[in-house]
């Protein structure tokens, strides 16, 4: 039993959660709970995590990196002694406008960089719908996306520079260069190293927003509206799919008005500097909708707006309220797929009597299938089992098994049939090279 004392003399005992009630807040993420962490750090700089590191080294000791825990692939959850390291006071920001480029330390909840580049005219556009709670450095180890993905890209797009530490306790920056190691740690779910530093780009705010809502008697003609629109040309600020299930959620939850008679709703934003280009578009989107029988509500301000959007946020919490018992799925599969997956995946769930609800950034072809089950009737194997059948399907439609939630600790299982072997081999030997005694975050990504 390594003795965790050592590491409170080390960091000082302000900085380490000892106390056994303390610890057990510490071992869940959103999705998954795991063990009773040995310790929790709570580094306060870079130095602090380089003398966390060391310690770990000499003491053999794992480490699990932790920002909100908001994480839905059980990425922060320890599954073997160790030391969760958790980031939540390292929140230091800073707004270089000249440069348009925010530089945050991991701690910085996503939503409060844009909150403090507002002032400049700039903002952050990776927007996970987690953005209220979510830290920057769990969105850069899961690469998490959010509804602008589809035109802005995702927050891998938007790292200008990165500083890591290794797992030997050693300091790095890395920018968007040779061999672009700033790339690899992006998505590497806190399993290559600890990001304890980030520089982001920023955007100047687009003039001009323009909302709409399309409702649908059908699930797939909504999907097959998103492939018209785009095809016809509109690159929209954001295209979201919402299901019957997810509606009727929301509206139980919060009363926002949304159509709770209809089979799948899709939420749409255009945005841009011109007007009438940002207007033209949203009614490429609308007339798209129309023909596939959608039904069109522009929102007539941004108050409306705003409310529609608050809709589409409060999906997870509002599915969270009714079916405390879900297996929330992450898939992303080429777009013009996605009418038949979208059909697909419900007749899966109507065959295993089990209720889906599905909602996901469309517009990128993820989706979120949640698998609605009550534990007293159905065996968690059976939910296993389909969504291992859900990863399949987006295996089969030329997709992969994650679209931003990460592979983590729930999809562990599944990369083996998605990468053949000489990829998995590659991962393993990178992973050999920046972690050998497989300290960080051991059992998670890669298969045993
Ligand atoms: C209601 C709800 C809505 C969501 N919507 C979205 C969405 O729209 N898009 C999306 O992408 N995700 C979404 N998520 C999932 C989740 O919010 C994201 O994965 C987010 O990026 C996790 O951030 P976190 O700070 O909570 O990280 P955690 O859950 O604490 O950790 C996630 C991973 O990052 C690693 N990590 C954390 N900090 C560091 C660090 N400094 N260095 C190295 N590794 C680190 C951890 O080890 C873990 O593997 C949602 C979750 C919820 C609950």
């Amino acid at each position: 039993m390594p003795d965790v004392a050592t590491l409170a003399r080390e960091l000082g005992s302000h900085k380490v959660l000892l106390d056994r009630a303390d610890r057990l807040l510490y071992r869940y993420d959103a999705i998954a709970e795991g063990e009773v962490p040995l310790a929790v750090a709570l580094p306060e700089t870079t130095k602090d995590v380089v003398r966390l590191v060391r310690w770990a080294a000499r003491a053999g000791v794992p480490l699990v990196p932790r920002g909100a825990a908001s994480g839905l692939s059980g990425g922060a959850v320890p599954l073997v002694e160790a030391v969760v390291v958790a980031f939540t006071r390292m929140r230091e920001l800073r707004i270089h406008p000249e440069r348009r480029l925010a530089e945050v330390q991991p701690g910085v909840v996503t939503l409060e960089i844009s909150r403090a580049a507002e002032p400049h005219g700039l903002y952050y556009p990776p927007d996970p719908a987690s953005y209220r709670q979510s830290t920057i450095g769990g969105n850069l180890a899961e690469n998490a996306g959010g509804p602008q993905c589809f035109k802005k890209g995702v927050t891998g797009d938007y790292v200008a520079e990165l500083e890591w530490v290794d797992a030997a306790g050693e300091v790095h920056r890395a920018r968007r260069e040779a061999y672009d190691v700033a790339g690899l740690l992006v998505g590497s779910e806190g399993t290559l190293g600890l990001i304890t530093r980030a520089w982001l780009r920023l955007e100047p705010r687009p003039r001009h927003t323009r909302t709409l809502m399309a409702y649908f008697p059908e699930v797939g003609a909504a999907a097959e509206a998103v492939s018209e629109a785009i095809a016809r040309g509109v690159v929209a600020a954001k295209l979201e799919f919402m299901d019957q299930a997810c509606v009727r959620a929301v509206e139980a939850s919060f009363g926002l008005g949304l159509p709770t008679e209809a089979a799948a709703v899709l939420l749409v934003d255009t945005d841009g500097d011109d007007l009438e280009v940002v207007e033209e578009e949203l009614e490429l989107v609308a007339a798209a909708c129309e023909a596939h029988g959608g039904t069109v509500r522009r929102a007539a301000d941004a108050a409306e707006a705003d409310r529609l959007w608050q809709a589409r946020r409060a999906v997870s919490p509002a599915l969270g309220r009714i079916h405390p018992h879900r297996m929330n799925e992450d898939i992303a599969v080429p777009r013009s797929r996605l009418p038949e997956v979208v059909r697909r995946i419900q007749e899966l769930g109507e065959a295993y009597g089990l209720p889906l609800a599905q909602f996901g950034h469309i517009g990128d072809g993820n989706l979120h299938p949640n698998i609605l089950y009550d534990p007293r009737e159905t065996p968690e194997e059976r939910v296993h089992e389909l969504a291992h059948e859900i990863a399949r399907v987006a295996l089969a439609f030329g997709g992969v098994l994650s679209g931003e939630h990460g592979i983590g600790l729930t999809k562990r299982a599944f990369l083996a049939e998605a990468l053949d072997a000489e990829t998995l081999a590659a991962l393993g030997r990178i992973k050999q090279a920046l972690d050998p005694e497989g300290r960080l975050n051991p059992g998670k990504v890669l298969p045993g």
